[in-house]
């Protein structure tokens, strides 16, 4: 069985633990000499051996013991951007090299209490800044279908050890679709739920108000095993939605009205904003969204006709409200009480200086002065302001369309992955291309992204669903239909 074990998803892997036919241990051995066979890719950033096989050592006798748990021995691990107490966290900067948190993040913690084994820390972009993953200031990421292209980003490590099957599953966190866009580039399942579905408490923070974490994972039914033990409401995250712990899962498998064995979906109208497939929308994109979209209808949903009017200026919104808080959230990284320290200066302002121009790549400058700029006197009304007047009427558009349907659906983004290094001379090219996640991010509403076929160069094609807020089971529920009825998020990259 050894050489299939890593196709093994996160339920199977739950039942085959259960059932004996293998142990925490064994799973967690193969992954971890598969990690290390395929350590080309640059999925970690640094991986957890000893620390792992005494995980699994603990989680096999719990279940000796009688303990049984979905999560209890299964291996994943964490986008470096989440504190972890037992290993390093750089949130792919330089600036955080040698840092160690005393803390784990919520996230790690309630994974870890449910017993999940962390096999390592994955590659990202710095501070989550970016759609390739090529600004990390470690390695790039290469994706798994094509070595030449990128994963996407910032979750580009979680995704592509996802995709490669180093790994069941692996957490991520999306500010303006890092966890959708990734998982479209690379054809994985990802969530990001609702703003303050999970909490941020120890998720280095890139845009506050945006920030979310969620899984990346092979299936809908997996991610909402990982989103049933991630979320809930945590009184250290002041803006942590107090709801009751919610059982994603078992939202799979609740019938709607109406809905029968072979139309699941009956009754469910789904929302197709106009402005989500523009002229310019990549055609084998379309060709495979639209394909999907059909797919969807087979299983008894109804397509219709929506507006969000304000999609491309969404674009700029974003761009002015990410860095202004990005501006804010990095002033604490000062050589004084994390990471590094530049090794000469003369007096506390040249040490500020110089550790900050030593420690930051080039993305995270061009961000920090942006949103300086558009937080400064004069310019404050000018700029920030007017893009939260913006987002707030982005928002109500949702919510406009959610008067005619229970869902939304479109492209995650306008092509499939891009070549490594092809978008390195215009960074406002890789900010276009984030059109059609920040509509959902700037709104806090939760939306997936789902494999839906290939494109060209046979890379994987993603479809995206967006629903209204703390929908995550719904979204949960029609993803898990369209996957019963698909193969897209089975297929492997040649090779793995
Ligand atoms: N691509 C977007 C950016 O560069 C989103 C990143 C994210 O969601 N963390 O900011």
């Amino acid at each position: 069985m050894s050489a299939a074990l890593h196709t093994l998803g996160v339920a199977e892997l739950g039942r085959s633990l259960d059932e004996g036919r293998i142990s925490s241990i064994e799973i967690t051995t193969h992954l971890l000499a598969r990690s290390a066979s395929h350590s080309d890719l640059g999925a970690f950033l640094c991986v957890n051996e000893e620390g792992a096989m005494a995980q699994a050592r603990a989680a096999d006798a719990r279940r000796a013991a009688g303990e049984r748990g979905a999560l209890l021995g299964v291996p994943l691990a964490h986008k470096d951007i989440f504190v972890t107490e037992s290993l390093p966290t750089t949130a792919g900067s330089k600036i955080l090299a040698g840092y160690r948190s005393p803390f784990d993040a919520t996230v790690v913690a309630r994974l870890a209490a449910a017993g999940t084994v962390t096999l390592g820390k994955l590659n990202c972009d710095e501070f989550a800044m970016g759609s390739s993953n090529e600004n990390s200031a470690y390695a790039p990421v290469r994706n798994p279908w094509d070595r030449t292209r990128v994963p996407g980003g910032s979750s580009g490590g979680s995704a592509a050890a996802v995709a490669a099957r180093l790994l069941p599953a692996a957490t991520g966190t999306d500010t303006g679709g890092s966890i959708r866009q990734p998982a479209s580039f690379s054809g994985v399942t990802g969530i990001k739920p609702t703003y303050g579905v999970c909490s941020r408490y120890g998720m280095i923070a890139f845009a506050s108000s945006l920030d979310q974490a969620g899984p990346l994972a092979r299936s809908a039914e997996d991610c909402a095993l990982l989103l049933s033990a991630m979320s809930g409401f945590d009184e250290r995250d002041s803006t942590s939605a107090q709801r009751p712990r919610q059982d994603y899962h078992a939202a799979l498998s609740t019938a709607r009205e109406g809905a029968t064995a072979a139309r699941p979906l009956a009754g469910l109208r789904i929302g197709l904003p106009r402005e989500f497939f523009p002229a310019a929308l990549a055609a084998d994109v379309e060709g495979a969204v639209r394909a999907a979209l059909q797919g969807l209808e087979r299983l008894g949903a109804t397509l219709v006709d929506v507006s969000l009017p304000r999609t491309e200026l969404s674009i700029p919104v974003y761009y002015i409200i990410a860095p202004a808080e990005a501006s804010s959230n990095l002033s604490r990284f000062d050589g004084v009480r994390y990471g590094h320290r530049a090794a000469k200066y003369g007096d506390l302002m040249d040490m500020y200086k110089k550790t900050r121009a030593e420690g930051f790549g080039a993305e995270v400058k061009r961000r920090i002065m942006i949103g300086t700029y558009v937080l400064s006197h004069g310019y404050y009304d000018a700029y920030y302001l007017q893009a939260q007047k913006l987002r707030r009427m982005i928002a109500d558009d949702f919510q406009a369309c959610f008067a005619q349907c229970d869902l939304i659906a479109g492209p995650v983004a306008p092509s499939v992955a891009w070549r490594l290094g092809e978008k390195d001379d215009d960074p406002v090219a890789a900010y276009l291309a984030d059109i059609f996640t920040l509509p959902a991010s700037l709104a806090g509403l939760p939306g997936m992204s789902l494999p839906a076929g290939f494109g060209e160069g046979g890379m994987p094609v993603g479809l995206q669903l967006i629903g209204n807020y703390f929908h995550e089971g719904a979204l949960l529920h029609a993803a898990h239909a369209f996957q019963q009825a698909s193969d897209w998020h089975r297929r492997l990259p040649q090779g793995f």
